[in-house]
């Protein structure tokens, strides 16, 4: 029977940092994964140039964290986002920042990340099994003693690190077979629900497919904690620019119109709140509003406007947005393509505003789980020690990655979760595998 000081269950990205940071320490560690390859979803991260981090201030990190950011606040006291870019710079990686402070490799190729955690790895020689699915986690009086393998072994260590990730895109590996183990130690599991994944409409734009693969570029989706049913389009629209209404979240960035629904990153920020909602209230749909010229006051637009009073309307919003998208609006606000601006009296010209302000959205729900980026819910975070990783429940499990309910935006933030946990959690569970012996 073998045995090792630390057994890291799932080779991805949470599972290597474990593995690194535990034999830093000194131990004897296995890592043990399913795949015939180790960090398969770290090679299809940030299409495939994987956004390792981003490059922020801690509270805005946090932020960007809405599925329990909070919990990581004591790991990041120990870890944080400048460290994971220390950690690759030191090993020889160039990285370099994009928008919204996300960062890649130079190469732009996910396997120099990748390549440099297994090389690490190896140089500290951690032993690596493939192709060797884990069936469950050994538990006895209270604590952690190894793993079985679905070949029937059993493999001992006083402490055992579960990075078997989430639900999302299971055939990279990650089929949620941990939250069983997790369960079978005393754990919630939290609901597990879709994030950063498009949104399906029944909208009449999305059935007719009238804009389809129309892309809005920095538009700002707000999600409102309101039903409008039966309202007309330029009503919902005058209600959200009139009315004080509760944003339940507003994510500026581009979007997209697709043949189910809607996608982009500011509707896949949206996705995970969008999910929640509809489950918390039971509601069948959903609303959500366009703002198109959200850097904008109402006053600058008209300003805009009255500057091209002899234009047709629709050149007018072409300064602000696509054809097709524009077409839509005056559609929706009654008013001909033609028509010149200075033609429009009061009504018509707020109802235009309106709509280029608040253009409503419904979505009904998201694409399933194993389609979204990112999973929603898992381990809950209240029976894990924030400074350790450590189950609250039993002794000498530790937890990372995206198993844990913990859920970021797409800009390298469930990355940096997964790296941030896996070395507190790495370690933590060498550290206590001495006071076991
Ligand atoms: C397409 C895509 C793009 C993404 N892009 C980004 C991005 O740009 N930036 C960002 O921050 N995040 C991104 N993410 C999310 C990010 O990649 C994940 O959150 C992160 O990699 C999760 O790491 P993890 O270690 O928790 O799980 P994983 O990386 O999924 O690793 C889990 C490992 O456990 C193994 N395993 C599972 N069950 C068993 C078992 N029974 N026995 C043995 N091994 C098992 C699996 O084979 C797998 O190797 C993206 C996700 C996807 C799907």
């Amino acid at each position: 029977m073998e045995k090792f000081d630390v057994i890291v269950v799932g080779g991805g990205s949470s599972g290597l940092m474990a593995a690194i940071n535990a034999a830093e320490q000194g131990v004897r560690v296995l890592v043990i994964d399913k795949n015939p390859k180790l960090g398969r979803k770290l090679l299809l991260s940030g299409g495939g140039r994987c956004n390792v981090t981003n490059r922020t201030t801690r509270s805005e990190l946090i932020k960007h964290i809405p599925g329990n950011g909070k919990f990581l606040y004591s790991a990041l006291n120990q870890f944080d986002q400048e460290d994971i870019i220390a950690f690759f710079e030191g090993r020889g990686v160039a990285l370099k920042e994009e928008d919204h402070g996300r960062m890649f490799p130079v190469t732009d190729s996910a396997r120099t990340i990748l390549g440099t955690l297994i090389d690490v790895m190896n140089k500290l020689g951690v032993t690596v099994r493939l192709k060797d699915p884990i069936d469950s986690v050994l538990y006895e009086a209270g604590r952690v003693v190894g793993v079985l393998t679905r070949a029937g072994e059993r493999i001992l260590a006083p402490s055992v690190v579960l990075a078997a990730g989430g639900r999302a895109y299971p055939r990279t590996g990650a089929e949620g077979d941990a939250y069983a183990w997790a369960r079978s130690a005393g754990h919630t599991i939290e609901r597990l629900y879709p994030t950063e994944a498009p949104l399906l409409s029944h909208d009449e734009v999305i059935v007719t497919k009238a804009l389809r693969g129309v892309s809005l570029r920095d538009v700002a989706v707000t999600l409102w904690d309101v039903q409008l049913d039966g309202l007309s389009a330029a009503e919902i629209a005058h209600t959200v620019c009139h009315e004080k209404l509760k944003a339940l979240t507003i994510h500026q960035m581009d979007m997209i119109f697709t043949h189910f629904g809607y996608s982009g990153p500011a509707i896949l920020r949206a996705s995970g709140h969008v999910n929640q909602y509809l489950h918390r209230t039971g509601f069948k749909e959903a609303y959500l509003t366009i703002n198109l010229a959200p850097n904008e006051s109402r006053e600058a637009l008209m300003a805009v406007a009255e500057d091209m009073r002899e234009k047709q309307l629709l050149t007018i919003l072409k300064h602000w947005m696509p054809e097709a998208m524009a077409e839509s609006i005056l559609t929706l606000a009654g008013l001909d393509a033609t028509t010149p601006y200075k033609q429009l009296v009061h009504v018509e010209f707020e109802r235009l505003f309106d709509l280029v302000q608040a253009y409503p959205l419904t979505a009904y729900e998201s694409q399933p789980i194993e389609k979204g980026f990112v999973t929603g819910g898992g381990v809950s975070t209240k029976e894990v020690n924030p400074s350790t990783m450590e189950s609250r429940l039993t002794q000498g499990l530790y937890f990372c990655g995206e198993l844990l309910d913990i859920n970021g935006y797409t800009g390298g933030y469930n990355i940096t979760a997964a790296f941030v946990t896996g070395t507190i959690a790495g370690r933590n569970a060498a550290w206590s595998s001495f006071a076991a012996e």
